[in-house]
C-alpha cells in the first residue's frame, strides 16, 4: 500500500474556531455599533462618539431595525450552510483535491447492495479503476461478504451513518453520534476503523465537529454529482458528470439497487462511460486517500494495533 505524505489525523485534531463562530461574532458586533448609532442619534452631541455616531446616521444606519440586519444575515446564512458543506460554515469538509493535478476520485454511496455491488467491483476491476465505497452501517452488517470483496480488491471503506436517516442533521448530538458509531461498529467487524465520515445527503450541522473530533474522524463531501438520487434518475448520469468533472474532483455516485433491477445494465453503463470518458479526458482515476493525501481508514490489524 503506497502511503506517501499521509499524515494520521487521529493523532489530536486542532480545535479552532469554524467560521460560524467568527460569524456570530461578527454579527454581535456590527449589531452593536449600529444600535449605538441608532441610540446616540438621541444623546447629546458632546459624547466621546457622537463624529461616529453621525457618520453612521449620515449612511442612513441610524435606526432600530438596521441593528437587526447583521442577525437576519448570519441567521440566513445558517440556515443556507447545511447544504453546502464546502463552505467549511460550521466544520472543516473535503470536498475535492488539488486542482493543479489532473486526477479525481470515484465514490459510491449508500451500499452495499447484493446485486449491484459485486457487478461493480467487477466493473471496476475490468478497468483497473480504486474507488471509495461509503456504506450505509445497516446494509454494511448484513453483508460482511460484500465488505470483505471492496477490500480484497483494493477499494476503500468510508462511514455512512447506520440508517441513512436524510434528517440525521436535525437530531441530537447523542444521535447523530450513535449513527455514525453503529456504521463504525459494522466496518470494525470487517476489520476496518473508517477515518473519513459522508453525511446523509451531504447536510451537515453545527453539531457535526465535535462528534467528529471526539470519533477522531473528519468530514468528506464531494464536488461534483449526477444528480441520480440515488440511482433513481440514472439517463444521462455519465454525461452530466463528464459535463462538469475538473481536475482533483470527487465523483459522487451511488451503489444502491435502481428503481427496478431492469435498470442494473443501464446503470453499469453510465458508470462505464464514466469512466472511459474520463480515460479519453487523459483524467486519472486514483484512490481517494491518494486524491486527498491522507488515509480514509485504517486497518487496525495490519498495523499490529
Ligand atoms: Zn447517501
Amino acid at each position: 500500500m503506497k502511503t506517501p505524505q499521509k499524515p494520521d489525523i487521529s493523532s489530536g485534531p486542532r480545535r479552532r474556531l469554524p467560521p460560524a463562530a467568527w460569524a456570530f461574532i461578527f454579527a454581535l458586533l456590527l449589531s452593536a455599533l449600529l444600535l449605538f448609532f441608532s441610540l446616540s442619534s438621541y444623546a447629546s452631541p458632546l459624547t466621546p462618539l457622537a463624529g461616529l455616531a453621525r457618520l453612521g446616521q449620515a449612511y442612513g444606519f441610524s435606526s432600530l431595525p438596521s441593528a437587526l440586519c447583521p442577525w437576519l444575515l448570519f441567521v440566513l446564512l445558517c440556515f443556507a450552510a447545511p447544504f453546502f458543506p464546502g463552505w467549511q460554515f460550521f466544520l472543516p469538509t473535503v470536498t475535492h483535491g488539488p486542482r493543479d493535478r489532473n486526477r479525481v476520485s470515484l465514490s459510491f454511496d449508500d451500499g452495499p447492495d447484493e446485486d449491484t455491488t459485486p457487478a461493480l467491483l467487477a466493473l471496476l476491476d475490468k478497468h483497473e479503476v480504486k474507488a471509495a465505497f461509503f456504506v450505509v452501517g445497516s446494509k454494511a452488517a448484513r453483508h460482511p461478504e460484500l465488505l470483505a470483496a471492496i477490500l480484497a480488491r483494493g477499494h476503500e471503506l468510508g462511514n455512512h451513518s447506520q440508517n441513512h436517516d436524510v434528517f440525521l442533521m436535525l437530531r441530537t448530538s447523542a444521535r447523530l453520534q450513535r449513527e455514525i458509531e453503529g456504521c463504525g461498529q459494522a466496518l470494525e467487524q470487517s476489520g476496518v476503523r473508517a477515518l473519513a465520515f459522508r453525511p446523509p445527503a451531504g447536510i451537515v450541522n453545527p453539531r457535526l465537529k465535535s462528534v467528529l473530533e471526539e470519533l477522531g474522524m473528519f468530514c468528506v463531501g464531494f464536488s461534483v454529482r449526477g444528480g441520480d438520487w440515488g440511482n433513481r434518475k440514472i439517463r444521462g448520469l455519465s454525461e452530466r458528470i463528464l459535463r462538469r468533472i475538473r481536475p482533483g474532483d470527487i465523483v459522487l455516485l451511488h451503489d444502491c439497487r435502481p428503481a427496478t433491477g431492469r435498470e442494473i445494465p443501464e446503470w453499469l453503463g453510465e458508470v462505464e462511460a464514466v469512466i472511459t470518458g474520463l480515460k479519453r479526458q487523459k483524467i486519472e482515476l486514483v484512490k481517494l486517500s491518494d486524491l486527498l493525501g491522507r488515509e480514509i481508514m485504517i486497518i487496525p490489524r495490519q498495523q499490529g494495533k
